[in-house]
């Protein structure tokens, strides 16, 4: 038996130690106190005998690989001495459930072997992603089976001042970078994330996904709380008729119709003027719209659902879409490097319809950002701009109901000397 067949044992004993560990709650939230008396181990606290994939490991040796280029499942079974014949009957129990065709390099694999001297290969195992796996039961009777590891989910409270990037005092804070990001998406229609200053405040109750104590999949976020100064932007994910939002306090969405801004980061480097020196033409003259300034090739998103009205090339404009959101509004999108949607295409919000570039008369790689109200060119930024559908009257009590525990949590997080609660 190799070295390394020992160690995936011992490592796979050891993880199914820790999931009873924490099944029984061993890990402590507050000062351990130790139990007066022994405890006499209930049927709870027993240990489940050491298994992988859930196939019992008793009587079992594991070898768990990879899949190579070029691998394939009948070539992988043969090579442990299955053959072509029992190949097939597995290839069509597992049609329906699994396509063994669909296996990708990179993705770990596993062969159980009877732990006798004969070191039957009895288990084949292939994992689809971290949480799903594919068994095939390689001996009579032939069985394939599609199992799921369980996924974790902890939730968490965090409150951050800001002192400079986001995502940095977040990190610093012991939180998700990402949570940065979301934040931004959440708050997207009622912050200027431009706008965010030195001593403001973010607090955030959020999920954490993990499969065997690693990362799994993205955070999410179930309430957050912006306060700059006087002024104080609360967030509460609810699903009302199967679509899932964020709203206030008070049941109003988080949703307006339009995005603040056509990409995620990136600072404003001219702002909306109808007085100021052209950087290009060494003039003065009007300036129209925004500037945001970002590196080449950043995503620019369309800032609402709409249809492109107008994608291509000026002298002026350079590679250019303008987009008409209904009767009310238009807005356009200069100097990209790359147009990514096609005239009378329809967009949707957040959909990128290009790349940040400097074509036309442009100093740097940024979006001139151009909005139109009724036909007059606007500054968005002073805009009112319209909230999407509220909680209806028919779920307010349920929302009332979920916000709550979710509305102490950030008042919970707000409130510690130490930025990180686990609750
Ligand atoms: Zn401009």
């Amino acid at each position: 038996m190799s070295r390394r067949t020992w160690w995936s044992l011992g490592g796979l004993a050891a993880l199914a130690l820790l999931a009873v560990l924490m099944t029984v709650d061993i890990m402590p939230h507050e000062e351990y106190v130790p139990e007066p008396e022994a405890a006499v181990p209930t049927e709870d606290t027993i240990p489940d005998p050491p298994s992988a994939y859930g196939i019992p490991l008793d009587g079992f040796v594991i070898d768990q690989q990879h899949i190579k280029r070029g691998d394939t499942f009948g070539d992988l079974l043969a090579a442990h001495g299955v053959s072509y014949g029992v190949v097939d009957s597995l290839v069509n129990v597992a049609a329906g459930s699994f396509d063994v065709r669909h296996m990708h390099v990179g993705h770990p694999i596993a062969y159980v072997f009877t732990s006798d001297t004969t070191a039957l290969l009895s288990y084949f195992v292939y994992e689809v992603d971290p949480v799903e796996h594919v068994v095939f039961h390689v001996l009579p009777p032939y069985d394939v089976r599609v199992g799921h590891r369980k996924v974790d989910t902890t939730e968490r409270a965090l409150s951050v001042e800001v002192t400079g990037a986001l995502y940095n005092d977040l990190a610093n804070a012991g939180g998700d970078p990402r949570l940065a990001m979301l934040l931004a998406d959440i708050y997207a229609w009622t912050v200027d994330f431009y706008r965010i200053q030195k001593g403001d405040r973010f607090s955030v109750v959020f999920e954490e996904h993990t499969v065997d104590g690693q990362p799994y999949g993205d955070p999410e976020v179930l309430a957050a709380r912006y306060i700059s100064g006087e002024m104080t932007k609360e967030a509460y994910r609810f699903a009302q008729d199967s679509a899932m939002g964020y709203f206030d306090a008070e049941g109003n969405s988080l949703r307006k119709a339009f995005l603040q801004a056509p990409l995620k980061f990136s600072r404003i480097s001219s702002g909306f003027s109808r007085h100021r020196f052209h950087p290009v033409q060494k003039r003065f003259k009007a300036h129209l719209g925004t500037d945001y300034a970002a590196p080449y090739g950043t995503p620019i998103h369309s800032v609402g659902d709409g249809v492109v009205e107008k994608a291509g090339y000026t002298a002026g404009n350079g590679n250019y879409v303008k987009i008409r959101h209904n009767s009310v509004y238009e807005t356009q999108y200069l100097h990209m490097r790359k147009i990514l949607v096609k005239l009378g295409q329809r967009v949707a919000q957040g959909q990128v319809i290009g790349e940040v570039g400097s074509t036309g008369l442009a100093t740097g790689p940024h979006v001139c950002f151009r909005f139109w109200k009724n036909g007059v060119q606007v500054d968005h930024r002073k805009e009112e701009l319209p909230s999407a559908d509220p909680v209806t009257p028919a779920h307010m009590a349920a929302f009332q109901q979920e916000r709550m525990p979710l509305a102490q949590a950030l008042d919970g997080a707000g409130d510690r000397r130490d930025p990180t609660v686990e609750f």
